[in-house]
């Protein structure tokens, strides 16, 4: 139903339209309190070399299990969070605790690994990053090289020459740069070229299509290829199945992400499946893979 609002102007009233703000305004305020009242937590999910499964970074992903609703997806809250500005606060908790939990296992001895924290575009643009992220690793003790940022390609594209040049300043102390959903933003080789990252990780659509469509495989190779010629580490993101894995380790791609190898898990499990894995390989090969 359709109706002018006095002025010429049509406004479209839809019921769905309304139960959408609704639940919107509802999960704004719910997450203003779940800051409060400390209901978000983080998950994380390692990444793994193709070649001997070692460990090579741990992404952090935000978490809301609410009091009654149970578990909120991020696919859901974070746009709404990034719609209303409410990233900034969140997003300040979200790299506080990644680096406080990071500097933890680099202090008992995980010196190997990294954390990855995704930032979005909200936060590039309203935060001064290089001094926001300083503050953040010198608060924890953190040195900046185990600290990765994930900036979807989209971002990127929008991302001003000022918010360039803070992740380049960034980049210069130490601290990784990662391209997230690579092949989403349709990025422009010689902009690719020119941006400071370190790392492309290949969107799942990708790696979900290339079983369907050899095109896809093509695309897959092609940025494999793009990676080694510009000096950048791949990930391919979404390996569920071996075939899956198969593929991209005959295609080059360095690094996987994905359920086969770990769903993202609480930072306890985390410690425990690291420890286990650090034996078993000490076991195997008489050196440690993840301690100094
Ligand atoms: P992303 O940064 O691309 O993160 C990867 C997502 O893929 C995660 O979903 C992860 O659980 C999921 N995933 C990993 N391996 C597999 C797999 O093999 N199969 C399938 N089906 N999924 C897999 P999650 O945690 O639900 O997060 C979704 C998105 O929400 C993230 O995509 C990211 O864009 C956003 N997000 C999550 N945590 C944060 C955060 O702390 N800050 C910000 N700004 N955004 C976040
Ligand atoms: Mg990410
Ligand atoms: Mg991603
Ligand atoms: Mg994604």
């Amino acid at each position: 139903r359709a109706k002018t609002d006095g002025r010429g102007i049509f406004r479209v009233y839809s019921p769905e339209m309304g139960s959408k703000m609704r639940r919107y305004h509802y999960l704004l305020e719910e997450m203003r309190l779940a800051l409060t009242s400390q209901n978000f937590s983080l998950s994380f999910q390692p990444i793994v070399h193709v070649e001997d499964c070692s460990i090579d970074y741990f992404e952090a992903l935000v978490r809301w299990t609410h009091p009654v609703e149970g578990n909120i997806t991020p696919g859901e809250f974070i746009p709404i969070a990034e719609e209303s500005n409410l990233i900034l606060e969140l997003g300040d908790w979200i790299m506080q605790e990644a680096c406080r939990q990071m500097s933890a296992w680099y202090n008992a001895g995980m010196r190997k690994v990294r954390i990855s924290v995704n930032v979005s575009g909200v936060q590039l643009k309203h935060r001064p990053l290089h001094d926001w992220i300083m503050a953040m690793l010198g608060k924890a003790g953190l040195p900046a090289h185990a600290l990765m940022l994930e900036i979807t390609e989209s971002c990127f594209i929008e991302a001003s020459d000022a918010v360039i040049e803070q992740l380049e300043l960034l980049r210069n102390e130490g601290v990784l740069i990662a391209i997230d959903d690579f092949g989403t933003g349709f990025s422009s080789l010689s902009t690719l070229a020119e941006l400071p990252v370190d790392i492309i990780k290949i969107d799942k659509l990708f790696i979900d299509q290339a079983n369907e469509n050899p095109k896809y495989n093509k695309i897959l190779n092609s940025i494999s290829e793009l990676g080694k010629e510009l000096n950048l580490k791949v990930v391919a993101e979404g390996i569920e199945h071996a075939e899956q894995f198969e593929l991209v380790k005959n295609l080059g791609i360095q690094c996987v992400q994905g359920y086969l190898v770990s769903r993202p898990e609480s930072s306890r499990n985390v410690g425990h499946k690291v420890l286990t894995q650090n034996l078993n390989h000490i076991a195997a090969t008489g050196t440690g893979v993840w301690l100094p």
